[in-house]
């Protein structure tokens, strides 16, 4: 069995922990933003509506920032009000609905995890978080206790990348934060901490305080409602942590939870010691040649050509121009045109001359894991021409259908190169 977490990263005081709760509390009832999900937390009588509402709002969350989540949220919500709405939608329309928010399996998997819902579990939202993470598909640890917890009042703690660095600061976490032994840690610790009787509460108050106060560049130490149990903050500010006498101890050698011995403490750093996190993997670089195709549509305004992606895989089922990976090796525009020649022949069953693409400009864009360059190019079509859709499906659009349409991020900057 691990070894139990030395005095500096534990809390060990019953009394401390119940006033850190009340000050915790008492500063999100304060200070909390008004976002439509916490309206519908709050407000649905409806329990299997309540947790889809959550629910929602968690999956559009991961990885994007609450600004951006709020207008697709409420669309969404205002689309599809109901579990069984969902389960009876098109993925073609929630992937337009989704365009732009990014991570497009994410309403995929929302989706077909409704359809379960509906389908297998009459309808009815699991109940607890360890349910919730094993019936319904895309929903992990951290999702499944956020549901369980701020809809059906579970009291069990949540682990997010706010509730990470808040904890790693208040308890002077300076191990890889993103290895499984700390994690393990902090959601025993966050286990411990959850308030019994408002667990839902008290889990987005700490995921409130690590958005809006113990930010990661420059937290607001001076207004945190937690300042006087930060032990980060007390290091920074007295060297140590007053109360405990031996934390110099900690650290030397051997402690599982303390910054590695090559990377000391750094004062110029302060609070932002914490926490850290092992070097992140350089995201892949991939190259791919896309095509703008444009011809003249019937009533005399421009037409682009869309195809659709497969239906797995990355950016599954979006519409794009039609585009081809390119070697890493190769950079030379001639033989580029002649790999995307070759590649649209097999759409246009017609032969494409190389030399009629014309070079647009690159555009980059960053996916998770990989580095993306588009070289775009751009081809004007003269007549009819016959497309062989045996492969995936694809159609003409007007710039304005082009923008309605599900197609990423990425093809959008395509479009404004
Ligand atoms: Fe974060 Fe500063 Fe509050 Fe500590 S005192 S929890 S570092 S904001």
């Amino acid at each position: 069995a691990p070894a139990p977490p030395r005095v500096l990263h534990h809390f060990s005081d019953p009394g401390e922990v119940e006033t850190l709760r009340e000050n915790l509390l008492a500063w999100y009832y304060r200070c909390k933003r008004d976002l439509p999900w916490r309206a519908l937390a709050a407000t649905e009588p409806d329990a299997d509506r309540r947790g889809y509402a959550v629910w929602v709002s968690e999956i559009m969350l991961q990885q994007t920032q609450v600004a951006t989540v709020i207008d697709y949220y409420n669309r969404w919500m205002q689309k599809w009000p109901t579990l069984q709405a969902l389960a009876e939608a098109s993925l073609e329309e929630v992937n337009e609905l989704w365009a732009g928010l990014g991570y497009y399996s994410r309403g995929k998997r929302l989706q077909e995890a409704a359809r379960k819902v509906v389908s297998e579990l009459a309808g009815h939202m699991p109940r607890t978080a360890e349910d919730l993470q094993k019936l319904l598909p895309g929903v992990g640890r951290y999702t499944a206790g956020a549901i369980a917890s701020i809809s059906y009042g579970q009291a069990t703690g949540v682990v997010d990348g706010n509730v990470i660095r808040v904890l790693c600061r208040l308890r002077c976490i300076g191990a890889d934060s993103s290895s499984p032994a700390v994690i393990d840690r902090l959601w025993d610790m966050a286990n411990a901490l959850v308030d019994r009787s408002r667990p839902g509460d008290f889990n987005q108050a700490l995921m409130e305080l690590g958005a809006t106060v113990c930010v990661p560049k420059a937290p607001l130490c001076r207004e945190c409602p937690v300042k006087q149990h930060c032990r980060a903050q007390q290091r920074k500010l007295f060297g140590k942590p007053v109360p405990l006498p031996d934390v110099e101890d900690c650290g030397v050698g051997d402690c599982p939870l303390c910054p590695p011995a090559t990377e000391p403490w750094d004062s110029s750093l302060g609070v932002t010691n914490f926490p850290r996190k092992a070097a992140k993997k350089q995201p892949r670089a991939m190259r791919t040649a896309t095509c703008v195709l444009e011809r003249r549509g019937c009533r005399g305004a421009p037409e682009y050509l869309l195809v659709q992606r497969p239906s797995s895989g990355l950016l599954a089922g979006l519409w794009e121009f039609p585009s081809h990976p390119l070697p890493q090796d190769l950079q030379d525009e001639k033989k580029e045109k002649e790999v995307l020649a070759d590649h649209l022949q097999a759409w246009m069953g017609q032969p494409v001359a190389a030399e009629g693409l014309q070079f647009i400009g690159e555009v980059i864009h960053i996916f998770s894991h990989i580095r993306q360059t588009y070289v775009v190019y751009s081809l004007h079509l003269d007549g009819d021409m016959t497309l062989n859709t045996a492969s995936s499906p694809s159609r003409w659009v007007t710039e304005e259908e082009f923008h309605a349409s599900a197609v990423s991020t990425a093809m959008k900057k395509v479009v404004g190169a």
